[in-house]
């Protein structure tokens, strides 16, 4: 089926070209088999029932219903006949490739951490980089080729799916199928260090441990209002243990996520702000372990705390610490100011400092929650506005089965 660059095709023509559009609406389970009209010439006719079927093929792809194939139809109704694999895909630029086949390849790279873009279908020049450092990755010449070879590299990786990628997509099943609700969850918090270890000692008398503490009983208040279920690592009387031990202790627990408390100290004393961490190699390029709750859940905290507190940001990163790699849930360690810093220890010497950075942690464990459907601005959204978008999201989801519905 060679692209038609200027062919526009609609009811009543006829020919070789009408017949290839018939064979796909075909496989596509638009057009039922069977022997329709043809012409003298015995070639099929574009007639309702192509008409009809060209349709409903368009109103499927999210295309314009007009019961035409020009372009981009066309376009699209070639790609669908495409699996992974049954033809070579590499990035052409003015002319991007389209089809399932480019689908599927965007969403095995994103499923092993690499970032393609938008899964569209679109061979575009994300999709080519993100290829490109699979390829990499997987010790092929990174050509941009996606031929045999790479396609075995994709099928060994089926069957050997190790760390984050098998994670990242146990994490989004159990995040889909977990809805929307926080009600119902577990959440350890880890208060860092505890028993003969203190932390960071800082100025206004702080102490980490106490500190961290105290956050997570702030949190638990809240948490628990939402019907959270709350595990502790440790409280006043007892050790936490080291980062493996608790990670193993969230682990027995099943719980859905693990949020770990600490301060950062420094010996200058100029170095200051929040900053979150998530489970992922800081080189994602050569790693697809990597945590998308956690990356999601580490951001959301992040921004949620800075816009609350006026503490500076400092970014989200991705670590391999233990506690972070040996939870089987999402794991987010933050990272609440330096008590060497004066502006720092001022803020968390104060109730209500912390009190903002609990409703930051519980906003941002409901957006985790909200997914991509949530586009409310950081920092204004408060408790009872989060719970009317829900109710309200809740009621659509009650109206609508199809869960594509997006909500403003
Ligand atoms: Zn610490």
């Amino acid at each position: 089926m060679t692209p038609p660059q200027t062919v526009v095709l609609r009811r009543g023509d006829a020919g070789p070209a009408v017949a290839a559009v018939c064979e796909r609406l075909v496989l596509s389970g638009d057009l039922p088999g069977g022997v329709g009209t043809t012409d003298t010439d015995g070639h099929p006719v574009f007639d309702e029932r192509v008409e009809q079927a060209v349709k409903s093929f368009q109103q499927r792809r999210g295309l314009i219903v007009d019961g035409i194939v020009g372009r981009s139809t066309y376009a699209v109704l070639d790609g669908a006949r495409w699996a992974l694999g049954d033809r070579v895909l590499r990035y052409v630029p003015e002319h991007f490739v389209e089809g399932d086949d480019v689908v599927a390849l965007q969403g095995r790279l994103a499923e092993l951490g690499f970032t393609p873009g938008k899964v569209d279908g679109l061979h575009g020049p994300a999709t080519d980089a993100a290829l490109r450092a699979f390829q990499a990755a997987v010790g092929l010449t990174p050509d941009g080729t996606a031929g045999p070879e790479t396609m075995r590299a994709f099928a060994g990786l089926r069957r050997s799916v190790s760390g984050g990628s098998a994670n990242a997509l146990r994490e989004r099943e159990h995040l889909r199928r977990s809805g929307y609700s926080l009600s119902g969850r577990t959440i350890v918090l880890d208060a860092g260090h505890g028993g003969s270890d203190g932390g960071a000692e800082g100025r206004n008398g702080l102490v980490e441990a106490r500190l961290a503490l105290d956050l997570a009983r702030r949190i638990e208040g809240r948490l628990s209002a939402h019907g959270v279920s709350v595990v502790f690592t440790r409280t006043e009387a007892t050790e936490g243990g080291s980062d493996e031990e608790r990670a193993a202790f969230a682990n027995s627990c099943d719980a859905d996520l693990v949020l770990s408390l600490h301060t950062d100290h420094s010996e200058s004393g100029s170095a200051h702000g929040v900053a979150t961490y998530f489970y992922g190699h800081p080189d994602n390029a050569k790693h697809s372990d990597w945590s998308v709750i956690g990356e999601s859940f580490a951001d959301l905290l992040l921004r949620e705390v800075v816009a609350r507190t006026g503490l500076t940001d400092c970014r989200s990163h991705a670590r391999t610490w233990p506690l972070l790699r040996r939870t089987r849930m999402p794991a987010v360690r933050l990272d609440l100011g330096y008590l060497s810093h004066a502006g720092d220890a001022e803020a968390l010497s104060h109730g209500h400092t912390l009190d903002h950075v609990a409703e930051a942690v519980v906003v941002a464990l409901q957006r985790v929650y909200l997914g991509e459907a949530d586009t409310a601005r950081t920092g204004v959204l408060r408790l009872d506005d989060l719970r009317r978008h829900l109710e309200a999201m809740r009621a659509a989801q009650v109206e609508s089965v199809s869960s594509d519905r997006t909500v403003g």
